[in-house]
């Protein structure tokens, strides 16, 4: 047995070979089924129940001082990664930005294969938030990937060549798919997003070797018109979800619930667990005449997963209008609470309370607020039901909420250390209006939000609401309570024997980091030419511990919180693997954007304010609010279109970059309003020419030693 199994074999020969041994556990965090697998990721979440625990230990706070950089591999997009790598028999694979596919040395990061799938630019103006894909599933011989545009594609996982692909969606409509597939006994579980555009939810499952459907499940009604959907869910959609939905509205709009990522398989009770996303539109009133519970919106889902058929379900969220989606990570976890055994499922999805269920039944075992929460006083444990504040629902005007569809915690995963029993994970405190947009009218296929985002009411909720918090929380799921928080703006985080939980950070560039699991104090952190929000994971090879995360942009959206001074020129993401002793250097971040490039032509002001308004009905959700992008989607202000009529409609009218997601607009726009819109953009780009004037330059890079 050479060293790698042995580590393999069992984590405290492992962490014994490396020359220190951790405390000893209280018990096996996943039992003996999992020790052959734990010098590896073999699975989404880690192990099947997705606790996201390394029980690898050779890195620990006396060790650390010496982790640096093994390797990294450029990867050939500058879009959001958010993928979490799987490593088996030391390969790594991963998914990227246009669920591209790469296969790599696990030691080395030398190629082993790589996979485009070519997904088409078109997805990428179908996403609401950026062209991200969360990762793979890898088992029986094969690498199982999601894109973008509605595939399920097996590849052959010694050589990356295709075996079958499915198209899992109807693809004239607005469905993506950005989440990892699942491997549960003989099928693959998939499901889809796109309830900010008007689709109908369900999650698939496929037979693993052929790839033909097996089950779905629907998670909102169709139309009724059209009889059952003869789908596993049919019984529960006219018995359950049916009643609780009102009007015609729903099945024209699509209704929402779409369950982007998690999915996790239950081993012991033989069932999956799906969550469930949000309304679409986002208010009850558009979609239900205002009344309704909407099931399964905002929902932990029980399915068979042989099956596909109900067990039972758990709604977070009644009448979910705040995209209060529920779809975020979901770990298992063993617990004894007051005195007594639970298996428990935990979850703190977007709307701010942290769940305990029992995954017997679905009941609340317990729910409290990890953050400021106005949108519900509490969850009554007796019932699960949450009590809806008043005007929760905006039925009588405005209601700034909060937490708000960025979620308390969105999709970062989370993680769970048997040796401290806290669950670690990003937390934010973000407010927002939500109000009817006066006159809105649904648009096939468009952002179908409902909501009034127009520039002025935006403007002045600037200066209305709190600014934003970021921290990661530890927390005891026992108690249900807060342990301890650390200001932080990161991403997904790992918890290892090693007693330390890592996280990557930052906006534009960042840094690994370190804290000690049980009182939250940084060890160590090392700087990376990226942000990173995807989550670190670990795995060994030939007896040593790696740490590896994908870094790139984190996704789209605008400068809240950062200086515009601070916008650096876009770059690739990073597949970066640490280790101790590792003798690689990272590039530096990039230097600032480009600068401001405003026409030297003066547009009316009338024109201005035109196109302002068709920038934040069709621009803004990639490039930015207010034209503030991060520049990962190009910051128009910067563009050298900007300056060029022709090109600029050759682009916004006529499609010339569709190949990388910015489709050509001629079926919304007319060319005089592509023009309001460069006049618009060029008034903003003389402000920012101005602003950066004024401005201290942006400080040097920060470098690793
Ligand atoms: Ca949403």
């Amino acid at each position: 047995m050479n060293r790698a199994m042995a580590c393999a074999a069992s984590a405290l020969i492992c962490a014994s070979c490396d020359g220190r041994s951790p405390e000893p556990l209280a018990s096996s965090p996943e039992g003996p089924a999992s020790a052959a697998v734990q010098a590896g990721w073999p699975v989404h979440g880690g192990t099947t129940s997705e606790q996201r625990f390394s029980p690898l230990a050779q890195i620990n706070k006396d060790t650390i001082a010496d982790l640096k950089p093994a390797w990294f591999v450029e990867l050939d997009t500058n879009r959001g990664q958010e993928a979490t790598p799987i490593v088996v028999d030391g390969v790594l694979y991963t998914s990227t930005a246009w669920s591209k596919v790469y296969a790599v040395n696990a030691k080395t990061g030398e190629r082993v294969w790589y996979y485009d799938p070519k997904v088409p630019g078109i997805a990428g103006y179908k996403a609401c938030c950026d062209v991200n894909s969360r990762g793979l599933a890898v088992a029986g011989g094969k690498v199982f990937l999601a894109t973008l545009d509605g595939r399920l594609i097996a590849l052959d996982q010694k050589t990356g060549t295709p075996l079958w692909s499915t198209v899992t969606v109807d693809q004239t409509q607005s469905y993506t798919i950005t989440g990892a597939p699942r491997v549960i006994k003989s099928k693959v579980l998939i499901g889809n997003s796109g309830a900010e555009l008007g689709v109908r939810g369900y999650v698939s499952a496929y037979d693993m070797e052929s790839g033909e459907l097996a089950w779905r499940f629907y998670s909102v009604p169709g139309d009724p018109a059209k009889g059952p959907d003869g789908a596993a869910s049919d019984d529960a959609i006219e018995k359950l979800a049916r009643p609780t939905w009102f009007g015609s509205k729903y099945y024209q709009y699509g209704g929402g619930g779409t369950p982007w990522d998690a999915i996790v398989y239950d081993e012991e009770l033989d069932q999956v667990y799906v969550g469930t996303g949000n309304g679409s539109p986002w208010s009850r009133r558009q979609r239900s005449e205002g009344k309704g519970d909407n099931l399964f919106l905002s929902t932990v889902l029980a399915l068979n997963p042989d099956t596909g058929a109900y067990i039972w379900h758990y709604q977070e969220s009644p009448g979910e209008s705040w995209d209060y989606t529920s779809v975020q990570p979901m770990m298992l976890v063993d617990l004894t609470i007051a005195g007594t055994p639970r298996k428990a499922l935990l979850h703190a999805p977007k709307n701010g309370f942290f769940y305990v269920l029992d995954r017997h039944t679905g009941k609340v075992i317990s729910a409290n607020n990890f953050v400021p929460v106005n949108w519900a006083t509490s969850v009554d444990v007796a019932t699960g039901r949450p009590a809806i504040t008043a005007n929760a629902f905006y039925d009588d005007g405005a209601f700034f909420a909060t937490p708000t569809g960025s979620g308390a915690h969105n999709w970062s995963p989370w993680s769970f250390s048997p040796r401290t029993g806290l669950v670690y994970f990003q937390a934010q405190e973000t407010y927002l209006r939500y109000d009817d947009l006066p006159d809105w009218k649904y648009v096939p296929g468009g952002y179908n939000l409902g909501q009034d985002r127009r520039p002025e009411v935006v403007r002045d909720d600037a200066k209305r609401l709190p600014p934003a918090k970021f921290y990661v929380l530890a927390w005891d799921p026992v108690e249900n309570k807060e342990r301890f928080r650390v200001d932080a703006r990161g991403g997904g985080v790992l918890a290892t024997a090693g007693d330390l939980v890592f996280q990557g950070r930052g906006v534009i560039d960042g840094e690994l980091v370190a804290i000690d699991a049980a009182t939250g104090q940084q060890v160590w952190s090392y700087p990376m030419p990226n942000a990173a929000a995807a989550a670190p994971i670990s795995y060994s090879v030939d007896g040593e511990q790696y740490i590896a995360i994908n870094t790139g942009a984190r996704a789209t959206g605008n400068l809240q919180g950062i200086a515009d001074a601070q916008a650096r020129a876009r770059q690739v993401g990073r597949l970066v693997a640490f280790k101790l002793g590792g003798t690689a250097t990272l590039p530096p971040p990039p230097g600032p954007a480009p600068p401001p490039n405003p026409p030297n032509e003066v547009f009316a002001d009338d024109v201005v304010r035109a196109g302002e308004l068709l920038y934040a009905d069709y621009c803004g959700r990639c490039h930015g609010n207010a034209t503030r992008s991060i520049n990962v989607i190009p910051d128009l202000r910067r563009s050298p279109a900007l300056t060029n009529k022709e090109l600029w409609h050759s682009i916004v009218i006529d499609g010339a970059l569709t190949d990388l997601g910015m489709i050509g607009w001629n079926h919304l726009i007319e060319p005089t309003q592509a023009e309001s819109i460069r006049a618009y953009v060029g008034r903003q780009a003389v402000v920012l020419r101005d602003e950066l004037a004024a401005a201290p330059a942006m400080p040097a890079a920060p470098t690793a030693e």
